[in-house]
This record gives C-alpha cells, sequence and structure tokens, in this order.
C-alpha cells in the first residue's frame, strides 16, 4: 500500500475514534476560538457555526473595523476585553479564554498570523490555502511546532458527509480500479476591486481560491500523491478583473498507480464537480463542495443511482470541522488536515504555476512529498 493510502486510512480511522473517545470523556469545557477577520466567512459562515458544536466556543474577535468588532462581540456575549485589533492582536496571550485562533484573512495575511497565533501560545486554524507559497507554510508549521501548538488547515471537505462517503467509496473499490479523476471549481468573480484579484493579497487567482478544492479532490479520491503535472492557463489579460491574476488554469496530475487527474478552476464561470471513474463504475459528486445541498451518484454498466452518505462526525461539515481540532489538542493527535497537508498542496500549487509558464512538464518528487 502506497504512504498517501495508507496514511488517508489512518486518518480516516483516527477520526471516527478521537470522535469517540471524546465523546465518552465529555465534560471538559469547550475550547474557545479567536476569529481573526470579520469577513464573508468568519462572520456570516463561521461565527454561526459555533451554535452546532459540541466541543468549540466563539471566545474573541480579531478586526480592522472597531465598530463591527464591538457589534459582533455584543452579539455574541463577548466582554470588551476579547475584541482585538492587528495592532493588539499580540496580546491575545494573556487571554486565557482563547485557546485557538481561526485565521479568516485574506491569503497573504495567513502565515503572518499563524506565526504571530503560535508565538502568543495559540493553536491555529488557518483557512485555505494554507499560505501563498511553500516557505510560507514551512514557516507555519516551524513555528507551531516550536510552540508545540496544534496547526489545522479549514479543510472542511473532510467533514463533508458526501465527500467523506466518496472517499469512502472509492478507498473500498466501489469504482474498481481508480483510472480518472476530474474535478472543475470555479464561479464568476465580478467585482475588479476585491482583494481576490490582488496578487499581493491573494498570491494567485482562481487556483489558489477554488482550485484548492479541484487539487484537494484529486487527491482524496485517488488517495495517492502526484509525481508529475502538466498545466496551461487561459486569462484575457484585457480584462480589468484579470490584470493581476489569473483567470481560467487547467492541469493533469499523474499518480503512481497511473491514475490521473484533470483539474481546472476560473473566475468566469460557475462550476463545482467531482467525477471519478474506475474499471468497475464511477462516482459522481455535483454540487460537490458546497457548504450544503451536495450530491452523489454512483453508476456502473450504464446505470446511475443517488447515493445518500451516512451522518457527518458533526451537526455541519464546520462544527465538525471546529470540534475536530479540538479532539486533536485534547488527545494530543495530530488533525487529519494538518499543517503539512496544506504544504503538500502549496508544492504541488507551485509546480502548477511553473509548468503553465514554463509550457512543460513538472516532475514532483516523491509519493510523499510532492516536492517540485
Ligand atoms: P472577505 O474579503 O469577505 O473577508 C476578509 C476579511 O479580512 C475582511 O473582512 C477584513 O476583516 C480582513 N482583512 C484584513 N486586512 C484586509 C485587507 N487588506 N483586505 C481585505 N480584507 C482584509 O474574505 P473571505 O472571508 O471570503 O475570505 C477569507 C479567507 O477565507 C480566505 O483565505 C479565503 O480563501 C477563505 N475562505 C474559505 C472558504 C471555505 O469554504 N473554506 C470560503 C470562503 C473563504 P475586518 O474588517 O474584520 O478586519
Amino acid at each position: 500500500m502506497d504512504i498517501a493510502r495508507r496514511d488517508l486510512m489512518i486518518s480516516a480511522a483516527a477520526l471516527t475514534l478521537t470522535s469517540r473517545a471524546f465523546g465518552a470523556g465529555a465534560g471538559d469545557r469547550p475550547l474557545g476560538y479567536a476569529i481573526v477577520g470579520l469577513g464573508s466567512y468568519g462572520l456570516d459562515v463561521i461565527i454561526p457555526q459555533f451554535a452546532n458544536c459540541a466541543h468549540s466556543r466563539l471566545a474573541a474577535v480579531v478586526s480592522g473595523d472597531p465598530a463591527k468588532a464591538k457589534r459582533v462581540a455584543a452579539d455574541h456575549g463577548l466582554p470588551a476585553r476579547s475584541i482585538y485589533s492587528y495592532e493588539t492582536f499580540d496580546t491575545i496571550r494573556n487571554n486565557p479564554d482563547v485557546d485557538i485562533v481561526y485565521v479568516c484573512l485574506p491569503n497573504s495575511m495567513h502565515a503572518e498570523y499563524t506565526i504571530r497565533a503560535a508565538k502568543a501560545g495559540k493553536h491555529v486554524m488557518c483557512e485555505k490555502p494554507m499560505a501563498i507559497s511553500v516557505a510560507e507554510c514551512e514557516a507555519m508549521i516551524a513555528a507551531c511546532k516550536t510552540a508545540n501548538r496544534k496547526l489545522m488547515i479549514g479543510y472542511r471537505c473532510h467533514f463533508e458527509p458526501t465527500n467523506l462517503e466518496a472517499m469512502r467509496l472509492a478507498r473500498a473499490g466501489a469504482a474498481g480500479k481508480i483510472r480518472y479523476v476530474r474535478s472543475e471549481h470555479g464561479f464568476v468573480q465580478r467585482d475588479p476591486s476585491k482583494w481576490r484579484l490582488k496578487r499581493a493579497l491573494s498570491g494567485g487567482g482562481s487556483l489558489m481560491d477554488m482550485g484548492i478544492y479541484s487539487l484537494q479532490a484529486a487527491r482524496y479520491m485517488t488517495g495517492e500523491e502526484p509525481i508529475a503535472v502538466t498545466a496551461r492557463e487561459s486569462t484575457d489579460r484585457r480584462d480589468p478583473r484579470f490584470t493581476e491574476v489569473e483567470d481560467i488554469i487547467d492541469w493533469t496530475l499523474e499518480f503512481p498507480s497511473g491514475a490521473m487527474a484533470g483539474c481546472q478552476s476560473m473566475y468566469s464561470a460557475n462550476q463545482n464537480h467531482i467525477l471519478l471513474m474506475g474499471d468497475a463504475g464511477r462516482i459522481e459528486l455535483e454540487p460537490a463542495t458546497r457548504y450544503e445541498g451536495n450530491h452523489m451518484w454512483r453508476g456502473k454498466d450504464g446505470r446511475e443511482r443517488e447515493v445518500t452518505p451516512p451522518p457527518g462526525p458533526g451537526k455541519t461539515q464546520f462544527a465538525g470541522q471546529l470540534d475536530h481540532l479540538v479532539q486533536s489538542i485534547r488527545t494530543g493527535r495530530e488533525p487529519i488536515v494538518s499543517g503539512e497537508e496544506g504544504l503538500r498542496d502549496m508544492r504541488i500549487v507551485e509546480a502548477i504555476y511553473r509548468s503553465a509558464r514554463e509550457g512543460r512538464t513538472i516532475r514532483l518528487d516523491g509519493a510523499r512529498k510532492g516536492r517540485a
């Protein structure tokens, strides 16, 4: 069995085991999260999810907008001492209510705030993409290791029932020998002023945003690490949205087993899809990675049937994700989507960009490291 496949199986088993052990030992107080960046994800998606958590609670907010921070704190019963600005952030070290810092900032700020949080003695949940370079990811992992703190990436699909069932079916051979995975993710990015279109803040275009889902899908559906990547980009540079970052990027991954993946991301069409083709059937998800309403089908001999997945580890994928980091802290186990997992993706992301730039296939050295 190759190492990546073995790791995924161990991860799935660990997720089940820690959930059980943790449930049995209830009675511990929920751990406190500080949300850094009160934007559409941190404020509108994550904060309401604490109501669905068994072991996590909101403990502080960090924002550049004092009025917003004050309003959010009041809405959630937080004391004034649990409101921070980016300037006062480091004093969070003195706040015993905060166990975990959740970084929901533009991509280029992930490394800085993860490292500052670790130095303040806090565990870290960091949004995807983990950072904007391999070097930053390595520095984040080192900082958390030095501080003896956990680092987890906000890869919520690993807690989402449809994706979990698709992974399980793929591993169980439900489609036979895996030959090909396709995954496309995109949305229409309309506003040229968005930070996602500014390279200094985003680190790149659709690949750094929705492309992470396609790349993750290729890896978790095959259970393998790619050994080569070939990429092409298509961007209309006259379009004011795309003066700094790419629109469409398309890449092919080759895996040690001979399986291949064709992946894509874009900022000019709505798409959210994963398809696995094996020599004995197919597994298809569409929409695949949304916040809710994902659907899955299994196909065999020309017939398709919809699959209803069993419940995931949390009330929602977000609650499962938030509580999983708490479980990891309490049990001392690594989160199933640790900093190393984000780093693996970033090595491939750098190779994708390099391949598109240089117009050639980039070999990735080794199934384990995925180093370009
Ligand atoms: P938003 O633009 O909606 O929010 C980002 C927030 O970051 C802002 O509201 C602001 O909060 C803070 N911020 C600090 N400095 C800046 C700056 N220079 N420019 C803009 N914002 C700044 O982004 P999202 O919430 O959509 O994305 C945040 C992160 O979450 C990204 O890394 C993204 O990839 C990830 N994400 C993950 C998703 C998932 O499903 N896992 C879904 C959506 C996003 P304040 O005003 O409080 O200072």
